[in-house]
C-alpha cells in the first residue's frame, strides 16, 4: 500500500503568527479526515521552528520548501538543510519549478541538494513537470524523464525508500488551470514506468503527488486514479478549511 499524502507549500505567505494560527487550525480539523492521509506543511523558513512547535504531539509533518546545496560555510542568505533538520522537519522540497524557473536551479543544484536532505535524514518531495509550451509541443513525457533519470537515478535503492514525487505541470501551477484526472494518470503512470526502469518494484511504492490548482471541488476526481497518490497544494494549503477538504478526496 503506498503512502497517501496531501502536502502544502505555503510559499512565500503567511507571517509567523498566522502560519501558526494555520497549522493550529489544520491540527484541530484533523480528526475528521481518514488516518490513512498523511499531511504535511512546507511553511517559510522563517517559522519553520514555531510551526514544529505547534504541531507536536499531532500527526502533521512538517517539510521546508528548500535547502541549500552545501553544508555550511560562507553561503549568504542560504539554510542549510542540518539546520532544518535540526529544527524537527521530516520532508524538503526540491526542483519546485518556481525555484527551477526564477531561481535557475538546474539537476547539477538539485543533485547537490539531494545530497544534503539524505546526509541530515530529510526526505524530499522532489518536483518534475513541464512548461505550457513543452505540454503543446507533446515533449512532457520526455521532459518528466529528463528530470528524473538526471537526479533521481543517482539515489541509492535505499535511498529511494524515502522519496516523494510531486508532478506539478507549469501551466497548472497558480493559474486555476487544472491537469483533467486522466492527464494526471497518464503521466503519473509512464513516470512510475521510468522509475520502475531503474528502482524495480520499489517503485509501486513511491507516492507521487499531483499538484497545480488542486482544490476541493477537483481533489477526488484526481486522486481516484491509480497512480495519484495525493497532491502538492499551493493557494488552497493557506486555508485550513481547503486543505483539510483535499483530504478528504481519498
Ligand atoms: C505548487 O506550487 O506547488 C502548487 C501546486 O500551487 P497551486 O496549488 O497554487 O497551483
Amino acid at each position: 500500500m503506498r503512502k497517501k499524502i496531501v502536502a502544502g507549500n505555503w510559499k512565500m505567505n503567511t507571517l509567523p503568527a498566522e502560519g501558526v494560527e494555520l497549522a493550529k487550525s489544520v491540527a484541530a480539523g484533523r480528526g475528521e479526515v481518514c488516518e490513512c492521509v498523511n499531511f504535511i506543511v512546507c511553511p517559510p523558513f522563517t517559522h519553520l521552528s514555531q510551526v514544529v512547535e505547534a504541531l507536536k504531539g499531532s500527526t502533521i509533518a512538517v517539510g521546508a520548501q528548500n535547502c541549500a546545496a552545501e553544508a555550511k560555510g560562507a553561503y549568504t542568505g542560504e539554510v542549510a538543510a542540518s539546520m532544518i533538520a535540526a529544527l524537527g522537519c521530516e520532508y524538503v522540497i526540491l526542483g519546485h519549478s518556481e525555484r527551477r524557473q526564477y531561481y535557475g536551479e538546474t539537476s547539477e543544484t538539485l543533485n547537490k541538494k539531494m545530497v544534503q536532505a539524505y546526509a541530515n535524514g530529510l526526505k524530499p518531495i522532489y518536483c518534475v513537470g513541464e512548461s505550457l509550451e513543452e505540454r503543446k509541443a507533446g515533449k512532457h513525457f520526455d521532459v518528466c524523464k529528463a528530470q528524473i533519470e538526471e537526479v533521481v537515478f543517482n539515489l541509492s535503492e535505499e535511498q529511494f525508500k524515502d522519496l516523494v514525487i510531486a508532478y506539478e505541470p507549469v501551466w497548472a501551477i497558480g493559474t486555476g488551470e487544472t491537469a483533467t484526472a486522466e492527464q494526471a494518470q497518464e503521466i503519473h503512470a509512464y513516470i512510475r514506468e521510468v522509475l520502475a526502469s531503474k528502482f524495480g518494484a520499489a517503485a509501486a511504492e513511491c507516492p507521487i503527488l499531483y499538484g497545480g490548482s488542486c482544490k476541493p471541488s477537483n481533489a477526488a476526481e484526481i486522486f481516484a486514479k491509480e497512480d495519484v497518490d495525493g497532491g502538492l497544494i499551493g493557494g488552497a494549503a493557506l486555508k485550513a478549511e481547503d486543505f483539510l477538504a483535499i483530504g478528504k478526496g481519498f
